[in-house]
């Protein structure tokens, strides 16, 4: 592509990087002059935004010459709350760190918490994490969309999120659900693009229609906690009408896999599997069992059948058929509660299996199967979805998701053209394979990183008695799948010592006593709160990293200034959260464009001195001195995770000339940074689709380090989709008082409920809790298209966009209550009271208000003025939602942990 040129000669220099002004991580060109950024462009050469730049991203350069930025660290000298802090030199803040640091670890490495928030770094920090041998650490994808990440990865070994994307060249259809404009925005908005130049039809399901809802073809405004029931109703439909894709269903699903019928058993509703473990089913063409990953079988997915054992079993599929074909999943019982007429279910579900079946086609390339069998073309179900937030927080969302992804299975539309597609290095495990670290070894380090997937109650953190292991209860029979933890829940059990009291709270980027809390106000009293027995702080030492004066800055005792995201390196790695596209797998770098003005330093480099200060055995050489000396750029480069696999794919081998697996090569830095730092290594042609069972694709994956070499013959087990759950089933068997590792009496009922093989719908609790006639409203926030981090609302240019927020609500309900726009309402929860001005927004369904996120503000934070709009006219509903129900719980998703925001009910008065 052409480069365009700035209008002007705008500097004397021109560096490329990657944007860090929401998570999309576009291309950009930073043209200096005399050294200081003067103007930021999209670099048209880079795959993810071929140029394109939004707001934000030009805003950039305000971002990095904000007067909010620290420019030294800080020592409390006044009380928490105060912001009464003196500047010291890093010498003594990191002598300070490490003091602290090395006394937890000498004591106990769990009394550390450290939780990082919006991060681009999870490899370092949770490999950081455990060296230092702390089962507390986490990242932030608990409050945001993990139900999302959870839901894909125990279902399909993918997920919408940023790790999958609908196949923008060839869908026909494509449902978009409760998806905000933040995450992979350019990309998508590039994407509809397409899809309008093609006529493509676009559905935007969301209570809200703002963003993408403006721009597509049809909005379904549902009610906020329904999508999983309208879900259940497509899926009712296309069962009843037999429009479903059975053959791919029995190629890459366990549709056609024996579950066990036997009330009472220990693997009563586990799969049935032949002497070597392999899952069987019924094959019609010989009348017998068969092996299930098998090739040449004609297995049932409906029928009765009796193992060798003499017992019963079912396919899954006739489980599912059951499950939704029963009246309460039709649309005339769930349109009311959706507020989803009946007829439009019934058209949608007509449409998705029009555009599925009658729109498909045969996209020529020949390719292999895992099998060994040759086809000549790859047969497209054009349809496609994505999902994201607004699925995913509500504390019924990982069901929701889970239903989701078995409609895509029945359309057959998984990897298929047209459907949605996997990014590498998806797809993984159903789930992956890693699970979360829960054992010191002699050196102090964790057995495993703290993040994983648990595959059975074995994997779980809780002690002899059943009871949680982790700070923040992630793991824990309360919220067994918890994969990125539960980090809204970290504050309120450190102060209440629940269940034991931390030393030290060590976190980054993480607005957590503002606009990352729940029940804000009350987390600041924690924050401050002291043990009156000791006159100590309930929670003794915190230290906080941020670039920042962000409102959790006045609640440190040792802040550690960060730099901006053009002062530093970033690794955009395939081991945490890489830039891939369906066709390539894709990493890049940060690096830094100018120097620091101010005394800061990057996090990661501060990570890793203090891991070296304190003799992580992962950071330091034999002879003690530091592994990394040159820092996070030193690590990025030669840090090895496995044999000859590192944080980059790109330019390995001492000669910088392998790609996936190789040697470290000091010179990778320079390499991608030559190279716009990014670097693609395409999935070979006849791998591109079905991935997870096409042998070209999985050949290419092997050889790059993404799976494992396959165990067996055939499919891989662990590749294929569980339309049925097992693995839940494994944890409802522990409810049931089966296997050595069982939930106490008390977790057995909610396990047991909450741990179903197959999607199911429940109202989320708030919605039950806070009755209708009391609080009638569901109240949301949208992350503004114009604003993704907390960051973005001191940012000049951005606040010229919305400097404070409204409460939008429906006319109609607007006049229900007699106010106008403008007017002021008291907004109330069962839980707190608010007041908010209110605006009118007739693309909202009538039973919902919202408002944009993050935009209000705490005086005296982000260095504004006084006066500024933010303190005086800005607004949170964080304020309004508990961090814990009344029966003791997190306000969470009971499987995953996932943070409840989208659960509030509300109601208001006029002022
Ligand atoms: S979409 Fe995100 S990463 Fe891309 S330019 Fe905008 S802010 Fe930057």
């Amino acid at each position: 592509m052409a480069r365009v040129p700035p209008a002007s000669a705008t500097g004397d220099q021109v560096r490329t990087t990657t944007c860090y002004m929401c998570a999309c991580r576009c291309g950009i060109d930073v043209h200096l002059r005399d050294g200081k950024v003067r103007y930021i462009q999209g670099n048209p050469r880079h795959p993810v935004n071929r140029g394109v730049l939004c707001a934000k991203g030009n805003a950039g350069i305000m971002q990095h010459n904000s007067p909010a930025r620290l420019r030294k660290p800080l020592l409390r000298v006044g009380e928490r709350g105060e912001r009464a802090f003196r500047e010291i030199e890093w010498d003594e803040a990191l002598a300070i760190a490490s003091g602290w640091l090395s006394r937890v670890r000498a004591e106990d490495p769990d009394r550390l918490a450290f939780f990082t928030g919006r991060d681009q770094s999870q490899a370092l920090t949770g490999w950081w994490a455990q060296q230092f041998g702390t089962v507390n650490y986490a990242a932030h994808g608990g409050f945001c969309s993990v139900n999302m990440a959870a839901a894909g990865m125990y279902t399909y070994g993918g997920s919408f999120w940023e790790f999958g994307e609908p196949d923008w060249a060839h869908t026909r259809y494509l449902m978009m659900w409760g998806v905000a404009e933040d995450h992979d925005s350019n990309p998508i908005k590039l994407g509809l693009g397409q899809l309008k130049a093609r006529g493509a039809k676009i559905v935007v399901v969301n209570p809200v229609r703002s963003g993408y809802g403006a721009v597509a073809d049809e909005w379904i405004g549902i009610r906020p906690g329904t999508d999983g029931l309208f879900a259940m109703a497509l899926i009712h439909e296309l069962l009843r009408a037999d429009r479903i894709d059975l053959d791919y269903l029995v190629r890459h699903t366990n549709a056609h896999w024996l579950v066990i019928d036997d009330r009472g058993a220990p693997d009563d509703g586990m799969i049935a599997r032949d002497s070597e473990g392999r899952p069987l089913c019924f094959d019609r063409g010989s009348g017998t069992l068969a092996d299930a990953l098998g090739c040449g079988i004609q297995p049932a997915v409906v029928g009765d059948f009796t193992l060798a054992d003499g017992r019963r079993a079912r396919p899954s599929f006739q489980l599912l058929a059951q499950r939704y074909l029963d009246p309460q999943y039709g649309p005339d019982a769930v349109a009311e509660r959706c507020g989803i007429p009946a007829d439009t279910i019934r058209r949608i579900a007509a449409e998705l299996a029009h555009a599925a079946f009658e729109q498909s086609f045969v996209l020529p390339q020949s390719w292999t199967d895992v099998h060994g069998r040759r086809h000549e073309g790859f047969v497209a179900r054009p349809v496609s979805m994505h999902a994201m937030r607004g699925i995913a927080a509500h504390a019924n969302g990982f069901h929701t998701c889970r239903a989701l992804h078995v409609l895509q299975m029945l359309l057959g539309s998984i990897d298929a053209p047209g459907g949605h597609r996997f990014q590498p290095p998806y797809p993984k495990g159903t789930p992956p394979g890693n699970r979360p670290g829960k054992t010191r070894r002699p050196d102090g380090t964790l057995d495993a990183a703290p993040l994983g997937y648990p595959q059975s109650p074995q994997d779980l953190l809780v002690d002899a008695d059943g009871q949680p292991r982790r700070l923040d209860k992630a793991f824990s029979w309360q919220h067994p799948l918890a994969v990125h933890g539960m980090m809204h829940s970290v504050i309120r059990n450190a102060w209440a010592g629940d269940p034991y009291p931390v030393d030290t709270l060590f976190m980054f980027m993480a607005n957590m006593s503002w606009n990352s809390a729940m029940n804000t106000r009350q987390t600041q009293k924690m924050l401050a709160d002291r043990d009156p027995a000791t006159g100590e702080y309930r929670i003794p030492r915190i230290i906080y990293v941020d670039a920042y004066d962000s409102e959790m800055v006045a609640w440190a005792d040792l802040v550690l200034p960060d730099t901006t995201y053009l002062e530093r390196y970033d690794c955009i790695s395939v081991l945490d959260r890489p830039i891939s596209e369906a066709d390539a797998a894709i990493d890049a770098i940060r690096q830094p464009v100018v120097a620091p003005d101010r005394d800061v330093r990057p996090f990661q480099d501060v990570l890793l001195d203090l891991g070296a200060r304190l003799g992580l055995p992962g950071m330091v050489r034999e002879d003690g001195s530091a592994r990394y000396p040159g820092g996070y750029a030193d690590y990025i480069a030669n840090h090895e995770r496995a044999p000859g696999v590192g944080l980059l794919i790109g330019h390995r081998g001492e000669q910088g000339d392998t790609v996936g697996k190789g040697a470290p090569n000091p010179a990778q830095l320079e390499a991608y940074a030559a190279d716009d730092c990014f670097f693609s290594a395409p999935v070979p042609e006849a791998g591109l689709y079905y991935k997870m069972a096409n042998r070209d694709y999985l050949d290419w994956a092997q050889q790059l380090g993404f799976l494992p070499p396959a165990k067996g013959r055939g499919s891989r087990e662990e590749l294929v989709f569980q339309l049925y759950g097992e693995t839940l089933q494994r944890f409802r068997l522990a409810a049931r008082g089966h296997g050595e590792v069982q939930p106490p009496d008390a977790e057995r009922a909610r396990v047991e409920r909450f741990f179903d093989p197959l999607p199911f719908w429940y109202a989320p609790f708030e919605h039950v809790d806070a009755t209708a006639d009391d609080y009638p409203l569901s109240a949301l926030t949208q992350r503004p298209m114009f604003m993704y981090h907390a960051w973005g609302s001191q940012n000049r240019w951005l606040r010229q966009i919305a400097a404070r927020n409204v409460l939008y609500v429906h006319p109609d309900t607007a006049a229900e209550h007699g106010v106008q726009p403008g007017e002021r309402v008291r907004v109330e929860s069962a839980h707190a009271a608010i007041e908010a001005e209110v605006g009118l927004h007739e693309g909202v369904e009538p039973g919902t208000v919202w408002t944009w996120n993050a935009i209000g503000k705490q005086k005296g934070a982000w260095k504004l003025a006084g006066n500024a709009p933010e303190f005086r006219r800005g607004f949170l509903l964080n304020h309004l939602i508990p961090e814990r129900r009344a029966d003791g719980y997190a306000h969470a998703d009971p499987v995953t942990g996932q943070a409840a925001w989208f659960d509030l009910r509300v109601r208001l008065r006029k002022l």
